[in-house]
């Protein structure tokens, strides 16, 4: 495409340095809330990636040799830089994914605590030692960083996904390619000036904006190491086959259908406010929003579903700009087009609009990418808008007789991020988390994304591959264990040669 003189063009962050795109090929940056182009970001090359790695490649060593404190001084930096300049990174998200202030802020918040994380690199990394395993030798084991590693970021957290899944490859001592979405470069960039500013040495940390293309070339060279990828199912399935089978280690997140199941014990007024913000906070954009209810018992169902259409109808949709705004637009005209097909299609096959968000008053005084909040109930399991993400506010409720009717659909589903339970059964609960297959679970909690000290990650077609998000487990991921064996002899030690495969046991095996 040609690039339009008003508009600013963006460049990658290689070597410490933004640098311009040299490909000829741009995407156009909207900002969601006006529907206007911002920028042009450019759409790295094959070529380009190539030597966007070699550089992290030469950087790695240093930083690898670097001390452990050292590296976590420069992410003490780091985390008050995020802090000092939140209110940038506010505007910066707001202007580019169209959320409101106040959850452009709670992205930055949850951000920094996969900092602190990392910045606890130096306990994690600490190995095992053994004394005298065996004829004066003793053991131990280490882990290394695996090199260059490569993340791929969704849109919807411009700030904290790339934070989640950088800062602990960073701590580790490795160098991290980063590539963000298309969508919102810009925040990377800031992050980037972030890290430069903090100290971090250039090629540590490095953004190439790019594509499919791009993504393809991360998959295949052979000197990344390991890729650690947000995104949607289809993609992430594409991403962990694709890489594996270059022989990397791939942790590859995917998207969610999270319900929530309102048991008739539950106190439904309060059960309402949280499904409200669980369901429809960032427009839906979320992988762990709460996709739908399934309320167990008709009158429960009837009850709560007049609660709910109260106070979706109340709900407050706008510019970031705007003063108490529940949700700004969705993040393109196609996405807002995809996710009016899955209404239109639900309706089709018999569901019933308890709110029509389709084309709301916004819409004759905006061009940015609006949807009103939609709720729909007489959904059924074998429609798509039960089986698909919508990754929009279209949220549906179906009804069930039982509670393990309710588990049973959700096992079934092919997606198991995160699902919630309100009730105020202890037993009913038990059951529940004891039986549901799906890896993040929430009880009386909204929206049950685990803080950063503990592992984050879905089950089924929500992740592929073993590693975790946030937590110990990211310092296993980004890590390669090494087990040393040492022994000391005296100079005058007599010492024979042994053809049998070492023991160390007098063990007498017939
Ligand atoms: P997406 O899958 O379209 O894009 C994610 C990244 O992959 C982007 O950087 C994009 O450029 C790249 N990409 C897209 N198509 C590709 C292709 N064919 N080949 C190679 N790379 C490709 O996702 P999105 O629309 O940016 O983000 C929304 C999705 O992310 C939702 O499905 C949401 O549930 C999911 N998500 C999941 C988590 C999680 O932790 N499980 C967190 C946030 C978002």
């Amino acid at each position: 495409m040609t690039i339009q003189q008003q508009t600013k063009t963006l460049s990658h962050f290689i070597n410490g340095n933004k640098t311009k795109g040299t490909s000829g090929s741009y995407s156009d940056v909207y900002n969601p809330s006006t529907g206007e182009v911002i920028a042009q970001v450019p759409l790295a090359s094959r070529e380009e990636v190539k030597q966007a790695i070699q550089i992290a490649k030469t950087a790695f060593p240093a930083w690898k040799k670097t001390s452990i404190g050292k590296r976590v001084e420069v992410l003490h930096r780091f985390r008050q830089l995020l802090i000092d300049r939140q209110d940038k990174l506010i505007q910066v998200i707001c202007e580019e994914s169209g959320k409101t202030k106040e959850d452009a802020k709670g992205e930055i918040i949850r951000g920094i605590e996969s900092v602190d994380m990392a910045i606890s690199a130096p306990q994690l990394l600490k190995g095992e030692y053994s004394v005298n395993v065996g004829g004066d030798i003793n053991a131990f084991s280490a882990k290394a960083p695996l090199g260059v590693v490569a993340t791929i970021a969704p849109f919807n957290f411009p700030v904290m996904v790339p934070l989640a899944i950088t800062s602990m490859a960073v701590a580790v001592g490795n160098a991290v390619i980063l590539k963000p979405s298309e969508r919102v470069p810009h925040s990377a960039l800031l992050l980037s000036e972030l890290w430069k500013e903090a100290g971090l040495p250039d090629g540590i940390w490095t953004v190439v904006n790019g594509d499919k293309e791009a993504v393809n070339e991360l998959l295949e060279n052979k000197d990344i190491q390991a890729i650690s990828f947000v995104g949607s199912t289809p993609v992430a399935e594409y991403i962990y086959h694709t890489g594996t089978k270059h022989n990397k280690r791939v942790a590859a997140f995917g998207g969610g259908k999270n319900f929530m199941i309102v048991m008739p014990d539950a106190n439904l007024e309060q059960t309402a406010n949280a499904f409200l913000g669980a369901a429809y906070g960032a427009a839906s954009q979320r992988c762990m929003a709460i996709s739908g209810a399934i309320v167990v018992g008709q009158d429960t169902e009837t009850r709560l579903t007049e609660i709910l259409k109260q106070k979706v109808l109340n709900l407050k949709i706008g510019s970031f700009q705007e003063a108490n705004i529940d949700f700004g637009p969705v993040i393109t005209q196609q996405a807002k087009d995809t996710i009016i097909q899955y209404i239109d299609g639900a309706v089709a096959e018999g569901a019933n609009l308890v709110t029509d968000g389709r084309n709301p008053s916004i819409c004759e005084t905006s061009k940015g990418f609006y949807l009103g909040p939609t709720l729909l109930n007489q959904v059924t399991p074998d429609m798509k808008i039960f089986k698909e993400e919508v990754f929009g506010p279209a949220r549906i409720i179906v009804g069930v007789e039982t509670l393990q009717e309710a588990i049973d659909l959700i096992n079934h589903h092919e997606l198991g991020n995160g699902v919630t339970m309100f009730t105020s059964s202890g037993r009913a609960a038990r059951k529940f988390q004891e039986e549901i297959e799906v890896g993040m679970v929430g009880i009386n909690v909204p929206i049950p994304i685990p803080v950063g000290y503990h592992n984050f990650g879905g089950w089924k077609r929500s992740k592929f591959g073993e590693g975790h998000m946030f937590g110990p487990d990211q310092a296993r991921f980004f890590t390669k264990a090494k087990t040393i064996s040492e022994r000391w002899p005296d100079e005058e030690e007599d010492t024979t040669s042994s053809f049998a495969f070492p023991s160390n046991s007098d063990t007498n095996i017939q």
